[in-house]
């Protein structure tokens, strides 16, 4: 089963995939049949998630699977949540991002400093499916004024996991994935698959 992935987030792919593979899923990112991401206009990781999963189907004619995700900073009224990606501006690097966090939030104090990771991923199995399957997942943490760790991606290195000790860039890949907000996102993906028995009927009408 070929699912396009509207995303060319190595990171993302990466974790997708180490879930998704396993259970006969092939990803393949929207970059590989020249697909253009939309604008994410929506003001939620579900708004945006249905549009470039509806995006990717249009263009390619495959079912999709989209993943919106960001960080909810409680100090910075839920920001820069569906922006997390173009934090410090266009075109903006995982670093500039970081950077404009730690900034953002100079003189907060820990106890303070709670924040979230979300994940939403949605799957259309095509561009007019009035039943998208929507997942979700939530993964608590606080803010570091400074990065620590060199795995993952995005804002890991300054995501610190008060259950685990540690940054989400100091955890290795199998323990990001067990617990993180895509990783939660990922299970109820694959059980709603095999509950709804969507698999086999994942063809265009
Ligand atoms: P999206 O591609 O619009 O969904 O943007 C997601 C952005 O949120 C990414 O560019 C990262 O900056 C951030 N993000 C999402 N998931 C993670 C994660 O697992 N670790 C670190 N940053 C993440």
């Amino acid at each position: 089963m070929k699912l396009v992935l509207a995303s060319s987030n190595p990171g993302k792919l990466a974790e997708l995939r180490a879930r998704l593979e396993p259970a006969g899923l092939h990803v393949v990112p929207q970059d590989a049949f020249g697909v253009e991401p939309p604008e994410e206009t929506g003001l939620t990781f579900v708004e945006n998630a249905l549009i470039k999963a509806r995006a990717a189907c249009v263009a390619t004619g495959l079912p999709a699977l989209a993943d919106d995700s960001g960080i909810v900073v409680d100090a910075l009224a839920g920001a820069p949540g569906v922006r997390s990606a173009r934090y410090a501006g266009p075109g903006a690097s995982d670093v500039d991002n970081v950077a404009r966090l730690i900034e953002a939030l100079r003189g907060v104090a820990p106890a303070e400093r709670g924040a979230a990771f979300v994940c939403v991923i949605v799957c259309l199995r095509h561009a007019r499916d009035p039943c998208p399957i929507v997942c979700g997942g939530v993964w608590e943490g606080r803010v570091l004024d400074a990065p620590k760790g060199d795995g993952g991606f995005g804002y890991d290195p300054v995501f610190f996991v008060e259950a685990l000790g540690r940054t989400a860039a100091e955890l290795s890949f199998a323990e990001k994935n067990a617990v993180s907000h895509r990783g939660q996102a990922l299970a109820q993906l694959l059980e709603r698959l095999a509950r709804d028995r969507i698999v086999e009927d994942f063809g265009n009408p």
